[in-house]
C-alpha cells in the first residue's frame, strides 16, 4: 500500500509519478524523477511550493496568470456566481447573464468590426472553432472547396487534432498521429516575402507561395499569432501582419489572429493586433480572459461572418458543455474590470521599458546574451556562442536550458524555446502586475 510507505511531500511525489500522466512533459524523465515543483500557494508574482520555497513566476505560469496569483476579487466573483448559479447551459436556446455581459464587454473592447463571440473553454478549442467557422462560412457562401488552413513555422496553436496540426513547431509532432489533413504548415519566417518579392530567399513555401500553389479556392483561412509565443517570442517586423492581411483580402481568405497569449494586455495593448492596427476576420482568445482563474476561451468574428452565420436556420452542431460557463464568465468580467480599473495594460507597456533596460544590462555584461526583444510583458533574449559573429552554440550545448536551470536554483521560473537547431531562447513573461522593483530583482 503506497500510502503507508511514503508520507507528506514524498507521498505526493510518488502518487504523481504513478497516477498522473502530465501534459507537455517527457514521460520517461517524469516517471523516473517525479515533479520538479509541486505548487501550493501563490501571491502576486510569486508562488510557493510544497517544500516552502518561494519563486518568482517569470512566465505567469503558462502566460495566463496575468493579474498574478492570489487575486481575492476573482475568487469572490467565482464564489458569488457559484453560489447563485454555478452552471447553466447555453445550448438549445438557453443563456445566462455573465455570458451575455462578458460577450458585450469583449466585443466593446475588440478592434474594428469584430462584433460577436463564440465561447469555448480554452485556446485549442478556440482555434478548432475558428477553423470550423471559417470553413462553414465559405460553405454558406457556396464556395465549398475553401477548406484548407495555412499556419506558419514556429507557431503554437494548441493540442487538439486541428489546432495541434496547425502548430508549426516540429517538436509537437514527434509522436505518431499528431497531424491532420487539410492543414498546411507554410514555411513562413516573418519576412516580407509575403509582399511578393520572389527573389526573397524565404519565398519558397511562404504563405503567398502556398496560396499560389494550392489555389485560393482551396484555402479557407490563414492563422497567425501577433507575437509567436511558445515558438520563441518572435515579433513580426512592422508591415508583416498587414502584408498577410492584404494577401488574405486579395485572395478571399479569412485571417485568424490567435490572441490566446497576447489578448487582454500582454503586449501593452489590449490585443496584440492593436500594435499594428490589424483587424482580423476571426480572433481566438483564452488565457488572459480570466487570468487563468477559470477555464475560458472564445472566438470573436467579424460582422460579415456573424451576419452570414445568423442566417443559417438549422442547428449549428458545434458546442462545448462549458461554452459560456456562468462561473468562468463571471470571473472573466471581474478580470476585465480590474484590468481597466488598475490600468494593467498601461503597466505592461511601462514595464516593457524596464525589461529592455534589464536586457541592456545583461547584454553589456554577458557576451553570450543577444537578440533581446520585448513587447509589453512578453519578452526574450537569446544565447549565442559568439554574438558578434552571430554564431550559435553547438547543438550539444543546451545553453537556454542551463540558464533556466540556474535561474530556477535562484528561485526564478523562466521558460526556454530551443526547438530550432542552434537557437537558445529564454522567455520572460511575468504577470502584468509586475512592478519596476520586480523587474530589477
Ligand atoms: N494558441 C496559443 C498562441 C497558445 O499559446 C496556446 C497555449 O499555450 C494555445 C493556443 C492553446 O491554448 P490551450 O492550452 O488553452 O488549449
Amino acid at each position: 500500500n503506497l500510502s503507508q510507505q511514503v508520507s507528506g511531500i514524498d507521498q505526493l511525489g510518488e502518487w504523481d509519478k504513478k497516477y498522473y500522466l502530465h501534459p507537455t512533459t517527457v514521460p520517461k524523465t517524469f516517471s523516473d524523477n517525479g515533479p520538479k515543483i509541486i505548487f501550493t500557494e501563490g501571491n502576486g508574482i510569486r508562488v510557493k511550493d510544497a517544500k516552502g520555497d518561494t519563486y518568482i513566476d517569470g512566465v505567469s505560469m503558462l502566460w495566463n496568470v496575468n493579474l498574478g496569483h492570489g487575486q481575492k476579487e476573482l475568487a469572490d466573483a467565482a464564489y458569488e456566481q457559484m453560489t447563485t448559479l454555478a452552471y447553466g447551459s447555453s445550448f438549445y436556446g438557453y443563456s445566462n447573464e455573465p455570458a451575455i455581459r462578458l460577450a458585450e464587454k469583449v466585443v466593446s473592447i475588440a478592434p474594428g468590426d469584430l462584433s460577436a463571440i463564440y465561447f469555448t473553454s480554452g485556446g485549442s478549442e478556440s482555434n478548432d472553432t475558428a477553423f470550423k467557422l471559417a470553413r462553414f462560412y465559405w460553405h454558406l457562401k457556396g464556395r465549398k472547396g475553401k477548406k484548407k488552413i495555412i499556419s506558419i513555422t514556429n507557431s503554437y496553436h494548441g493540442a487538439t487534432v486541428a489546432a495541434g496540426t496547425a502548430t508549426g513547431i516540429d517538436a509537437f509532432h514527434n509522436f505518431a498521429g499528431s497531424r491532420d489533413i487539410d492543414i498546411l504548415n507554410a514555411k513562413a519566417h516573418l519576412t516580407n516575402c509575403e509582399l511578393g518579392d520572389k527573389s526573397d530567399p524565404n519565398y519558397e513555401g511562404c504563405i503567398r507561395d502556398t496560396i499560389e500553389k494550392e489555389g485560393s479556392e482551396a484555402i479557407a483561412a490563414v492563422i497567425m499569432e501577433p507575437v509567436q509565443g511558445a515558438g520563441g517570442i518572435h515579433i513580426a517586423p512592422d508591415g508583416y501582419l498587414k502584408a498577410v492581411k492584404d494577401l488574405c483580402e486579395e485572395n478571399d481568405i479569412l485571417f485568424i489572429m490567435d490572441e490566446v497569449i497576447c489578448g487582454f494586455g500582454r503586449t501593452g495593448k489590449i490585443f496584440g493586433s492593436d500594435n499594428w492596427d490589424i483587424v482580423p476576420d476571426l480572433m481566438s482568445v483564452a488565457k488572459g480572459i480570466t487570468s487563468g482563474y477559470s477555464q475560458l476561451g472564445g472566438v470573436l468574428m467579424s460582422e460579415e461572418i456573424r451576419n452570414t452565420l445568423v442566417q443559417y436556420d438549422q442547428i449549428l452542431g458545434h458546442g462545448f458543455t462549458y461554452s459560456g460557463h456562468p462561473t468562468a464568465c463571471a470571473v472573466g468580467l471581474k478580470n476585465l474590470e480590474i484590468i481597466e480599473r488598475d490600468k494593467i495594460v498601461e503597466n505592461a507597456k511601462n514595464m516593457e521599458k524596464e525589461l529592455k533596460k534589464g536586457f541592456k544590462y545583461l547584454e553589456d555584461n554577458h557576451a553570450n546574451v543577444a537578440k533581446s526583444r520585448a513587447l509589453g510583458l512578453i519578452s526574450a533574449f537569446e544565447l549565442q556562442a559568439d554574438r558578434d559573429a552571430d554564431l550559435p552554440f553547438d547543438k550539444s550545448i543546451r545553453a537556454a536550458a542551463i540558464v533556466a536551470e540556474e535561474c530556477y536554483k535562484r528561485k526564478l521560473i523562466l521558460r526556454t524555446a530551443d526547438f530550432e537547431e542552434g537557437k537558445n531562447i529564454v522567455a520572460i513573461a511575468p504577470p502584468l502586475i509586475t512592478k519596476k522593483e520586480d523587474v530589477e530583482e
